[in-house]
């Protein structure tokens, strides 16, 4: 096991030496597709994404930040209670290169287990998976990841495109991107993105590139399961009620369903175009 665990580093290290933002992770010698899901600074993101999974029944992993799981702790108790692999996005999500420049190791330190303390305050299930924010790591910061405990550091090789301007590049054009992927790709979305507003597009097409990699017969995975844990039991019925989970414990439920496709017409436009919010 150590050994496996030190030849996936080491293929993680083989691949940093470019600054990773997209098609940086190499595909090929794992099988299936996992979609990842990364930040949840929107409730309703995250509902939409979890209840277009449920309606899919397809396995989605999620890399909240801390601020996220301090924010809608009961949320997220679900989505763990219902199976869903979670994994670390860092407390404070900062460049971990940058902070490793400007602050050192223990900085980076600190921003990894800060994180994995906040998962264990709302008693979530984590799995030891780092994606690191923006995609910015370096031999450094994947170094300062293994010793405190985090066995992959992964970034992906396709994309939404859902932090790319609303009012910029068709949906088509994003639902390409997101498909652009074969066997053994990570491909990365986000249910609201730090610092900006939730893209109700990500729910809204994930329908459809689901949709594209099974008709390629590419099976939608767990990250874990893609690097060869057991397939994870996600329980349906548990998920589906996760979908109107409270934020905080005691909050009402939101009733929340798997968002309507883009009709023909609208997949020429924007996404903010498509939301009339640009012309
Ligand atoms: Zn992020």
């Amino acid at each position: 096991m150590q050994r496996a665990i030190s030849l996936l580093i080491g293929v993680a290290l083989l691949f940093s030496a470019t600054p990773s933002t997209e098609a940086t992770e190499r595909q090929g010698a794992r099988s299936g597709v996992a979609f990842t899901f990364d930040d949840g600074m929107s409730a309703r993101g995250i509902r939409e994404v979890l209840a277009a999974a449920v309606a899919e029944r397809t396995p989605v992993t999620f890399f909240p930040t801390a601020l996220s799981l301090k924010r809608f702790p009961q949320i997220w108790r679900e989505i763990s209670a219902a199976g869903f692999a979670i994994g670390n996005h860092t407390d404070g999500h900062r460049s971990l290169t940058l902070l490793l420049a400007t602050s050192g190791e223990v900085a980076v330190r600190a921003a990894i287990t800060g994180w994995r303390e906040a998962a264990r305050t709302i008693g979530i299930k984590v799995i030891p998976y780092l994606r690191p924010p923006y995609g910015e790591r370096n031999t450094a910061t994947d170094r300062v990841a293994v010793s405190v405990g985090i066995t992959h550091v992964l970034n992906w090789g396709a994309t939404f495109a859902d932090t790319a301007p609303r009012c910029s590049g068709t949906i088509a054009k994003r639902i390409a991107h997101a498909t652009s992927g074969g066997e053994g790709v990570i491909v990365l979305a986000h249910t609201g993105a730090k610092g900006r507003a939730y893209e109700p597009m990500t729910a809204r097409i994930f329908a459809q590139v689901i949709a594209s990699y099974r008709a390629r017969d590419i099976t939608p995975v767990s990250l874990d399961t893609m690097f060869g844990a057991p397939k994870r039991v996600i329980d349906w019925t548990l998920a589906a009620l996760a979908t109107s989970a409270p934020a905080q414990l005691g909050q009402p439920r939101v009733p929340t369903a798997a968002p309507a496709p883009y009709r023909e017409a609208e997949l020429k436009l924007s996404p903010g175009a498509a939301a009339g919010v640009c012309g």
